[in-house]
């Protein structure tokens, strides 16, 4: 039997329109909608693709969007100096530096002027640090949307067996302690695990965040498991001519198919719940800052 579809599309519209109605409720209660900064170094065109999105959506949901485009050349000093400047603005509720940054720029040292107030990426020390302590804070949006669309699929997770391929700082670590905070048994693995096939056989939900095309094998999959594909990856697809690309997820998707319960397309998964959390975390920054609350 194939495998229910987890529409990520049709979720994150709904995670959207619940933000722009709390958004709304804040502009009516306080007088002033929260406020998105990102900060765009280089030309890299992907990146501006991202950034483009971000804002379109941050101001449909009716939030102030505001965008620092600077040169790929600007100095470490100079980047540090515009984030130090957001983090003082009073205006600015969350801070969004997108990466990757261009060569010679250290990103962690740029991160580390985020006030962990306006993280809305979740990658500050201490929205890290508040992450693994259980305490309430700012979570890395990817990881996030992943728990939320399994969460979706299957309802409770109590209990589930979670194998997160992956240990990045920005997916994999916080996903498996996100899945673990909605009390799961979670593995974590990675490129040195020994035999990834029967690793990934075990999870009732696997979460592949590799950014390897089709590395996970339909038949690493457990029957009627749920499948949570995070990678992105562009291949070439000759059927629509020479130099065409599409994007694939780290499933062997056709394969997944015919095992999984459920499972997230690549494009429309995983993508685009990214960008509604970090709305969501917007909203939460502004009101942790400013005192709000939404009635
Ligand atoms: P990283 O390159 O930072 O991490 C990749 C992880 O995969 C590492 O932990 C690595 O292990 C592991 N890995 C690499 N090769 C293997 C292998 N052969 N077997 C098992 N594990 C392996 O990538 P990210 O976490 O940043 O991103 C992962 C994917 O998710 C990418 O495709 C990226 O495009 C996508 N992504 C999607 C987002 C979305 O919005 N949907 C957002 C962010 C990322 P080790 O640590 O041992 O090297």
């Amino acid at each position: 039997m194939s495998a229910r579809i987890i529409d990520g599309k049709a979720i994150a519209e709904a995670v959207d329109q619940e933000v722009a109605r709390h958004v709304q409720q804040l502009v009516e209660t306080y007088g002033a909608p929260p406020c998105l900064c990102v900060v765009l170094v280089g030309d890299d065109p992907a990146s501006q693709v991202y950034v483009r999105n971000k804002g379109r959506r941050t101001q449909a949901a009716g939030m102030i969007s505001r965008e620092i485009k600077l040169p790929a050349t600007i100095s470490q000093s100079e980047l540090e100096g515009h984030v130090k400047a957001l983090s003082a603005d009073p205006v600015v509720d969350g801070i969004l530096v997108q990466l990757p940054l261009p060569a010679g720029l250290d990103s962690d040292a740029v991160i580390a002027c985020i006030d962990p107030a306006k993280d809305v990426d979740g990658l500050t020390e201490v929205s890290a640090g508040r992450l693994v302590l259980g305490r309430p804070g700012l979570r890395p949006c990817t990881p996030t949307g992943c728990v939320i669309l399994a969460k979706r699929s299957l309802g409770d997770l109590k209990g589930a067996h979670v194998v997160v391929v992956g240990r990045s700082i920005l997916v994999g670590k916080p996903a498996g302690l996100l899945f673990l905070a909605e009390d799961c048994t979670v593995t974590l693995a990675h490129s040195r695990t020994r035999d990834l096939a029967a690793v990934c056989r075990s999870a009732d939900i696997l979460v592949p965040a590799v950014g390897r095309p089709e590395i996970i094998k339909g038949a690493w999959v457990k029957q009627g498991a749920t499948v949570i594909d995070v990678g992105i990856n562009r291949v070439n697809n000759p059927t629509k001519g020479q130099g065409a690309t599409r994007l694939v997820g780290d499933v062997a998707y056709d394969e997944a198919l015919e095992i999984a319960g459920a499972i997230t397309p690549v494009p429309g998964g995983v993508g685009p719940m990214t960008i509604a959390c970090l709305l969501q975390n917007t909203v939460q920054a502004a009101c942790t800052r400013r005192g709000w609350t939404i009635g």
